[in-house]
């Protein structure tokens, strides 16, 4: 099954919302084993969004709108598509009766009159249960093929979406002929893209049906393998396949499967481990304690930690000797080091971990350019210190250093 998506909304095309909508209908609608053909953005506007719909509907016969349901003058998308059906608009008495009292529960009594054109349906449209808002999804089907119009709200769409969307396509489609798209991500850290692509060369074509992807951000080159449009119950083993040829040659830089942060590996690693980690962060200024502290269950583990961000805070809290400061600067191994003890020693952790370094946009200088970072990692009588050149901008610079620090501490637990 092949279907197109209209997004539709100014603020879309503004650029002040992100169109989440397309992203997860694509993703959902994906893993069902529809083909999500095309995807459209269009501002409230009349023709725009009968060009889309008229479209999508010639390309395929099936198209998922979202956007411009609601009871607003901007909202104009059921009226436009119940035109392209040649399907009047039809007051449902029962929905608005429902409005009503959804309107007196809420304590908004009387309703005003604008909402009454939400219980206008187009004729012949089913109109599809919203628990989470007022505007119903509507599913229409006539001569130029079927229309699915989920409201704009993510909650509501997404609401619609598993609830009603998909339930029906899955009949529509029949359960024995289902085909599906599936992924697995395997997640690297502290090696370049290019790099990694060497030391895939060997198997990169041996890969399909699967596909393979480089995704790079600050976190590292995350590498997604995909098995387009198979057989649901194939799937997975071809998937399974590609990932044995791959991850055997990531080798350390690889440190998790799917979604999994590095920080939550960091702490299974501790526990594994019985250690109690401390931090100390300058450049990062508690990013990492961030990280560690979004990951449920992180007290067991994780002790706290101290933005040491003026030298002043480092020699009288971490206990920085003032002469490390003054002959090596505070972006320096001597400092990271002494930084992760002091850490160590004011939280009585057995583990611990200390990033210093140039952010920027200012402060760099000849030996030390902005992106120098120095870190050091301490796990019972193991010590590590680095000294790292980061690319990018301030917050690149500081995600890129977080980062490299749980690696570091990681690698010593392993
Ligand atoms: P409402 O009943 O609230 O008017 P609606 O169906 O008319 O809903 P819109 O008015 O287009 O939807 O958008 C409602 C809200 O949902 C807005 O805050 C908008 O920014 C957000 N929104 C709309 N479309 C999308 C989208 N494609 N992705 C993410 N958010 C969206
Ligand atoms: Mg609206």
């Amino acid at each position: 099954m092949e279907l197109e998506l209209v997004t539709i909304g100014n603020e879309l095309l503004l650029g002040f919302t992100l169109d989440t909508n397309a992203a997860e209908l694509a993703t959902a609608l994906t893993a069902a084993g529809v083909h999500v053909a095309r995807a459209t953005t269009v501002p409230d506007d009349g023709d725009a969004i009968r060009g889309a719909v008229m479209d999508g509907l010639n390309r395929t016969g099936f198209v998922v709108t979202t956007g411009g349901l609601g009871p607003t003058r901007d909202d104009i998308t059921k009226k436009i598509v119940a035109d392209i059906f040649h399907a009047p608009l039809e007051l449902d008495t029962e929905y608005l009766e429902k409005l009503r009292q959804r309107f007196a529960r809420l304590g908004h009594s009387p309703m005003s009159e604008k909402n009454r054109t939400q219980a206008e349906v187009p004729r012949g449209a089913v109109t599809m249960k919203n628990r989470w808002g007022t505007a119903p999804g509507l599913w229409l089907e006539g001569e130029p093929g079927i229309a699915v119009m989920l409201p704009g709200v993510p909650q509501e769409m997404r609401g619609l979406l598993h609830g009603e969307l998909l339930p029906r396509l899955k009949e529509l489609m029949g359960a024995g002929s289902q085909r599906t798209t599936r992924s697995r991500m395997l997640r690297t850290t502290g090696i370049a893209e290019s790099a990694l692509a060497d030391l895939l060369e060997g198997v990169e074509n041996r890969l399909a049906p699967a596909t393979l992807a480089y995704l790079p951000g600050p976190h590292g080159v995350d590498l997604r393998l995909t098995v387009w449009n198979a057989n649901a119950s194939e799937v997975d083993g071809w998937l399974e396949e590609a990932v044995a040829l791959v991850r055997p040659l990531l080798g350390k830089q690889y440190y998790a499967e799917g979604d999994k942060d590095l920080a939550a590996v960091v702490l299974d690693a501790l526990a594994e481990s019985s250690h109690r980690l401390a931090v100390a962060e300058s450049c990062t200024g508690g990013l990492i304690g961030e990280r560690l502290t979004a990951i449920p269950g992180s007290s067991a583990v994780f002790a706290g930690g101290v933005v040491a961000y003026d030298d002043k805070v480092k020699e009288n809290v971490l206990g920085v000797p003032r002469r490390l400061l003054e002959e090596n600067g505070a972006v320096s191994e001597p400092v990271a080091e002494a930084m992760a003890q002091g850490v160590a020693r004011r939280l009585g952790s057995s583990a611990s971990l200390a990033i210093t370094g140039v952010a920027g946009p200012t402060g760099g200088t000849p030996e030390k350019p902005v992106g120098t970072v120095c870190i050091a990692a301490g796990a019972g009588e193991a010590r590590r210190v680095v000294t790292l050149r980061l690319p990018g901008d301030r917050i690149g610079i500081r995600h890129r250093g977080a980062q490299a620090a749980l690696n570091l501490v990681r690698g010593l637990l392993s």
